[in-house]
């Protein structure tokens, strides 16, 4: 074995999580060694601009996490960009591309997930383009820029938040989802109803239960799309958005309990007592899915850091929210859909729109907001402190929500 790089604390993956997870170690007073291996050459980046302003908006520069001066102040031993290949848990080692063997006190596995592709001909396509880092959307924002009319496989978060983006730039757009309804999977019926409404409003081409989604013969021009519910038509590209694969493979060769994630306890801490995990990877401790949203990765990794260094810090015990801009429309959605029967009231203002969806207490168990961010943060109590409701007085506009303060 070559010789080995003492790597202190340990962080694989230099996203959202990672690099909040760095920045709190050192906010904690650790003085030791904190190595992070990322794939990327970049700092710590923001990825929501990534399907907004990083595609409209001209020469954006990278919307860093923390300052040039902050990160460097971080004093990180960096492994960029190569990636880590194997785990040795019984050793404590960790092993990269490059054949070198860094050794760990502990270990963070903030390894985030990659794209999904409908197909290998799919991703090797050179007009279909995928979105996760930095580097896919200034690869996408340049095929926009001289794309008319482009696909979008997937009506979820990227979908439709890349739909919006091309709208903004003239671009007309369709969305293949093979589902009944967008965002299926993150919100009832009448949200879904309500973003159709404002995609189609915009001029979007929803077209759901799409079926098989084929990919015709090369052209010189773009490409062929066609489903059960449309033939063939061609488009200057296609944009993935059907999910991602997470990046669990470490973790499962390494020998840890990995369900749909990894499994970790309301610390971050996996089945083995010197590995942690944060962010997408990481199976929320009580809801035991994976959240994959900018929330959770960084407030889940902040306190999987304190974890790390103090095994009595306070455990993750945070509400699922996620938020989305689309056109005018800031949505934020707080909870997670349940399998239980829900009643769903719907409050309709002159410039705002929010989703109850209560169970048979009464109590709310989600909250969809178009435009009243002050609605989800008293819903968050609501939540937290068990409140019963009263459906009538939530969907009448003009009762005043702050008097449930
Ligand atoms: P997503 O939100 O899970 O949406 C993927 C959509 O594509 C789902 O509706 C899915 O339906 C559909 N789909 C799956 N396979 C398909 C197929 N073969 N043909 C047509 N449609 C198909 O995933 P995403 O939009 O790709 O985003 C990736 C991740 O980043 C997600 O975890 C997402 O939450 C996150 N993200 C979050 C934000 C935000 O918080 N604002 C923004 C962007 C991305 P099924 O349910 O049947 O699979």
């Amino acid at each position: 074995m070559s010789s080995l790089i003492q790597g202190g604390i340990v962080i694989i993956g230099g996203g959202q999580a990672g690099g909040w997870a760095a920045k709190t170690l050192r906010d904690e007073g650790y003085q030791g060694i904190i190595s992070v291996i990322s794939d990327e050459n970049h700092d710590f980046y923001e990825r929501p601009p990534l399907s907004k302003a990083a595609l409209t908006q001209e020469s954006l520069s990278l919307s860093r996490l923390f300052s040039e001066q902050e990160t460097h102040a971080l004093n990180l031993q960096w492994f960029r960009p190569l990636r880590a290949t194997k785990i040795d848990g019984q050793n404590q080692y960790v092993h990269l591309s490059d054949g070198r063997v860094i050794t760990f006190d502990k270990l963070l596995l903030a390894t985030g997930g990659r794209p999904r592709y409908l197909s290998s001909r799919w991703q090797q396509h050179p007009q279909v383009f995928a979105l996760r880092s930095w580097d896919d959307a200034q690869k996408l924002r340049t095929a926009l820029l001289s794309a008319q009319k482009i696909a979008i496989i997937g009506g979820g978060w990227i979908g439709l938040e890349v739909a919006a983006s091309a709208r903004k730039m003239g671009i007309y757009v369709t969305i293949f989802e093979r589902q009944s309804r967008l965002c299926e999977r993150s919100v009832p019926q009448n949200v879904s109803e309500a973003l159709a409404l404002r995609h189609t409003q915009a001029g979007v081409h929803v077209i759901t239960d799409c079926g098989d989604i084929e990919l015709g013969e090369p052209t010189t021009t773009g490409l062929q799309i066609s489903c059960q519910k449309q033939p063939s038509k061609n488009f200057d590209l296609a944009v993935m958005g059907i999910g991602v694969e997470l990046n669990l493979e470490l973790a499962k060769e390494a020998g840890l309990d990995v369900t749909h994630g990894i499994v970790i306890n309301h610390q971050g801490q996996t089945s083995h007592p010197n590995i942690y995990a944060a962010g997408d990877v990481a199976c929320h401790p009580t809801l035991s899915l994976c959240l994959q949203s900018w929330a959770y990765a960084q407030n889940q990794a902040i306190t999987t850091a304190k974890a790390m260094l103090n095994p009595q810090s306070e455990g993750f015990n945070e509400l699922a929210w996620l938020w989305s801009d689309q056109y005018q429309d800031n949505i934020q959605i707080l909870g997670v859909p349940t399998s239980q029967k829900l009643k769903h009231i719907q409050r309709y203002t002159p410039n705002s729109e929010v989703h109850f969806a209560l169970n048979e207490s009464n109590e709310l168990v989600q909250m969809i907001a178009f435009n009243d961010a002050r609605a989800i943060k008293l819903g968050k109590r609501w939540i937290q402190g068990h409140r019963k409701l009263d459906p009538s007085q939530l969907a009448d506009p003009t009762f005043s929500l702050m008097s449930l303060k």
